[in-house]
């Protein structure tokens, strides 16, 4: 059966696995005792919940290292940076060398670099929070590590980036760090790796790596911390001394009765697709971008990243013209900048990657789940098709065919700014509101494709 709506977000959100849910309510309904309960009720919740830890640890190579529950990436990533700088301070009081440096890959998420700048000022660590730069691909620059890694005390290195899918390479960093004898703690944003990348944790020098289960068929609200065995720890929340003190709260038995459903799923095989089968639905996808939206250029390489992301430009259109007209269709994809008035955000990550001003003002992320199935791939590629047609039928992409007349407000956007059209199909005419010199041009051609009457120029404000 065809949907309505072709969810192609997978990145930010997952849909929930049916057999997540159906843990979920059975948890609910049999199993909803507090698993620090010692009465039969309390025990079969534990038992579910250590069952679920022994699999995640399983999964992960956990090895002998601890995986905590947690409400999701983000309370994974401030007890990480907790812990870290909380052993940062205690060394450098005691007389220890522990460098100065918070190093983060420029292309971390939002939650490492906040994170860290937060505990920094409320430990007053008064440590010098620094970027490791990325190449064009949006791989760390290991050679800038290399410079760094002697005078960090902690450097946090994103598995998998959430934007464009490009997969870090963590054996290059561990042996930059262990070649440097870097005594920085090492934190993994392993987010959008579950599921996707296999991971050894126990087996690498990394300390901290966060999980969140809403990006892979869990609910939110619901994440794993692992942290290596002797690798320091400072809890973020005191209290009844669950998870073994490290975690006070009663646990969210749902969700980690969900997360558990999952990462069996996961581990029996048989639920997702595969990595190759993955890359084909990426393959037909960015087949039918190429055919609908001429001059398309997709931000991330393919070689390097997860098969489930494609993030793209389109010479001459905004991402908020790309959302809507794939917004109308029923595609739910994400933008990597937001045009909201006159400015559209840049995507720091593109940014740092050196692309243009256009193509990371103008960046559309499209990205899947690994349960995508062929139906929806096709009617998601048969769609894109008629993305293009709508576009160049109300001229925002060059068409040789008679334009559809155009009724209401178009916003034009190029390098991330803003002008906007209002349309009058009935008297074939326009006004112009605050048309911006460089975008003369892409006016001229949109209202000479209209063949409409400009019948004012105006300005919203007043100019400086
Ligand atoms: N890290 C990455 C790479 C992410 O993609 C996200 C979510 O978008 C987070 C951290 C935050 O995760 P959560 O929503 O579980 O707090």
């Amino acid at each position: 059966m065809i949907k309505t709506e072709i969810y192609l977000d997978g990145n930010a959100t997952s849909a929930v696995l049916p057999a997540a849910i159906a843990a979920a309510v059975d948890a609910m309904a049999e199993r909803f005792g507090n698993p620090s309960s010692s009465h039969a009720a309390g025990l079969k919740a534990k038992a579910l919940m250590e069952g679920v830890r022994q699999r995640g640890a399983r999964l992960l190579g956990a090895g002998d290292g601890k995986l905590l529950f947690t409400s999701g990436a983000t309370e994974g990533i401030q007890t990480a940076v907790l812990s870290a700088l909380c052993a940062v301070r205690a060394r450098r009081a005691a007389g220890e060398a522990v460098g100065s440096l918070l190093v983060y890959g420029a292309t971390e998420h939002k939650a490492v670099p906040e994170a860290l700048a937060h505990w920094n000022r409320l430990l007053g660590l008064d440590l010098e929070l620094c970027a490791l730069p990325v190449d064009q691909d949006g791989r760390h620059d290991l050679a800038a590590l290399r410079g760094l890694a002697g005078r960090a005390a902690l450097v946090c290195t994103m598995a998998a980036n959430n934007e464009t899918g490009v997969i870090s390479d963590l054996a290059g960093i561990e042996a930059v760090l262990r070649a440097g004898a870097s005594a920085a703690y090492w934190l993994v944003d392993c987010v959008q790796a579950l599921g996707k990348l296999t991971l050894e944790l126990a087996a690498t020098r990394i300390d901290y790596a966060p999980f969140s289960g809403h990006k892979l068929y869990a609910p939110k609200g619901i994440g794993m911390l692992y942290v290596r065995a002797g690798a320091p720890f400072t809890a973020l929340m005191m209290g009844g001394g669950q998870e073994g003190g490290l975690r006070s709260g009663t646990e969210n038995m749902v969700g980690i009765a969900a997360l558990g459903a999952v990462l069996e799923a996961l581990e029996g095989g048989g639920t997702f697709r595969s990595h190759a089968e993955l890359a084909g639905v990426r393959a037909r996808l960015a087949d039918s971008l190429r055919a609908a939206l001429p001059g398309v250029v997709f931000n991330n390489p393919f070689a390097k990243a997860l098969p489930t992301t494609l993030n793209f430009s389109v010479p001459g259109l905004a991402s908020g013209e790309l959302m809507d007209v794939f917004d109308a269709a029923g595609l739910r994809v994400s933008a990597g900048s937001a045009c909201s008035a006159k400015k559209a955000a840049p995507s720091y990550v593109l940014d740092a990657m050196g692309l243009p001003a256009w193509r990371s003002s103008g960046a559309i992320r499209l990205s899947f789940g690994a349960l995508i199935d062929d139906a929806s791939v096709a009617e998601a590629c048969a769609r894109i098709v008629r993305c293009g047609e709508a576009l160049r039928a109300s001229c925002l992409l060059p068409s040789a065919q008679a334009p559809l007349p155009h009724d209401g407000v178009v916003q034009l956007g190029v390098e991330g700014e803003c002008s906007w059209l209002v349309l009058d199909a009935a008297g074939r005419s326009c006004v112009v509101i605050d048309a911006l010199a460089e975008h003369g041009e892409r006016i001229e051609q949109f209202v000479r494709c209209q063949q409409y009457r400009v019948r004012a120029i105006l300005a919203s404000a007043a100019g400086p």
